[in-house]
């Protein structure tokens, strides 16, 4: 068998961040009921104009920026047309000569970088539901006209691995602008992969394949993997590729032809009379790049340098926003980094698995996380008990929250009365009933109420260490913690 070279193209569709759609005031929301989120614009009524949203401009602009695209100096919507029933108006507005964003791209880890051709801004189309034979198929057009990100690539992705790495990280990018929330169960971010395979070291592309609204990175993998196969088998069996888009079925683990691709012309794209060509002010890009907040990158790096976290912790957290978000809110209740990294890293993050959600407060709160590291920096609580009270004050809010996880069947916690993981440990007979500061106190005490014993230290500490531990533990009633005892007195005593 000859050796093979995968070359891979994305275009990557994400929805923009914004309250309303892109050429009309319906709200863009996901999981409002069927058609309601529809006005004349959106559905496409004949005579209805499109008024163009700005912040869905500034939005695509912000995303250009943060992924080192240029930015034109004019963009010009134009139809896309083609019929489809999730399409009423017959065509989609769409940009095809002058996008919004130019260049730009994503270092990977292996050290390539990875180039982005384009970003254009696009309304969405309904969405389709395909019912049995009865029904037929639903059309739900709240979808149409959400304002829609498309992010195309050079073909410089050579492997699955290499696919996943550059979706994460540009999730991620668009995420921590704020431009995208890219939830993929929801529909928010879509991946279409362009894919052919040619002859190890040739100049000459393959006839490439498309496979259309890949919703999952899983999704992604497998089709690219199963691609990939199914060319070099075709060829090595002496066959053609066939340049035509396939549906990948993600149940059966295999693609199937769909159509013979398309090509631009086919559209018949041609500028949209109806709305102006955008003129883009290089002061307004200036305004634009000044919104994009610290990226995950950048986050990390102080993470390491000025909080001395590892570099596997804060790349961590920094992986997903929200949980760097949580962590930076606890910090701000009590500077300790490395106890709130390591409450996180441990113990909610393994909660996390079981209770997927993206507000990490639906397991526990900032405020009782803090009351339970304070409790154990002021030694106040044993790191047994604070674990146990980390699992009674994280069960007591995920019961409370029980309905904002998506897969739990969870009974839900109606009382209105507020989680304090500090009288939760009192009520629990969890605290320490002797404090760090009264122990402080009774080795002084102690020290200073027998002074000859301490001469022996020297020659039998173990006996003289046991002789004050003895009294410690008789001026505190027995209620001190030994271990501790110890600790302190042989600090005093070595002095
Ligand atoms: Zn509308």
């Amino acid at each position: 068998m000859k050796d093979y070279e995968i070359v891979i193209g994305l275009e990557i569709h994400a929805e923009v961040n914004t309250n309303s759609k892109v050429f009309c005031s319906c709200k863009n929301e996901f999981g409002s009921a069927p058609n309601t989120n529809c006005c004349p614009v959106c559905v496409g009524l004949p005579g209805a104009l499109p008024v163009l949203n700005k912040k869905a401009v500034e939005y695509t602009i912000k995303a250009g920026l943060a992924l080192g695209c240029e930015i034109n100096d004019i963009a010009v919507f134009e139809r896309k047309n083609y019929f489809y029933p999730d399409l009423s108006k017959a065509y989609q507005i769409s940009q095809l000569v002058k996008p919004l964003c130019l260049g730009g791209g994503i270092e990977l880890d292996n050290g390539k970088f990875a180039r982005l051709n384009r970003i254009h801004l696009e309304e969405d189309a309904g969405k389709l539901t395909h019912k049995n034979q009865t029904i037929g198929t639903l059309v739900d057009y709240n979808r149409g006209g959400i304002p829609l990100m498309e992010i195309v690539t050079e073909p410089d992705i050579s492997s699955a691995d290499e696919a996943v790495e550059f979706l994460t990280k540009l999730r991620r990018t668009l995420i921590y602008s704020g431009v995208a929330n890219c939830r993929m169960e929801q529909g928010g971010m879509r991946c279409d992969v362009n894919l052919s395979v040619k002859e190890k070291g040739s100049n000459v592309l393959g006839t490439r394949t498309e496979m259309k609204n890949l919703n999952s990175f899983k999704m992604v993998r497998r089709a690219i993997e199963y691609e990939a196969k199914r060319q070099i088998e075709e060829l090595e069996s002496g066959g053609k590729i066939v340049q035509q888009t396939r549906k990948w079925d993600d149940n059966k683990g295999k693609s199937f032809p769909m159509r013979s691709k398309e090509n631009s012309n086919d559209y018949r794209y041609f500028p949209d009379p109806d709305l102006l060509t955008i003129e883009i002010d290089r002061e307004d890009v200036e305004e634009i790049r000044k919104t994009i907040p610290l990226l995950a990158e950048g986050r990390k790096k102080i993470y390491v340098e000025q909080y001395g976290l590892p570099e596997y912790d804060a790349k961590i957290l920094t992986n997903d926003k929200f949980i760097s978000d949580y962590f930076e809110n606890c910090l701000k209740i009590a500077h300790m980094p490395k106890q709130i990294s390591n409450w996180i890293m441990t113990d909610v993050l393994k909660l996390l698995k079981d209770y997927p959600t993206e507000d990490l407060t639906n397991i526990i709160s900032e405020k009782n996380l803090m009351e339970i590291i304070s409790l154990v920096e002021k030694r106040e609580i044993t790191r047994p008990n604070s674990k146990a009270l980390f699992e009674i004050v994280s069960t007591a809010t995920i019961s409370r929250n029980a309905d904002k996880f998506e897969n739990e069947d969870l009974t839900k916690d109606e009382s209105t009365e507020e989680i304090n993981a500090k009288k939760l440990a009192e009520q629990n007979g969890m605290l320490n009933s002797f404090s760090h500061e009264e122990l402080v106190t009774a080795v002084e005490n102690a020290l200073a109420n027998f002074p000859n014993a301490r001469k022996d230290y020297n020659e039998t500490p173990d006996k003289v260490l046991r002789f004050y531990i003895g009294k410690v533990m008789a001026f505190s009633k027995g209620l001190a913690n030994p271990q501790e005892a110890e600790k302190l007195l042989k600090a005093e005593l070595e002095k």
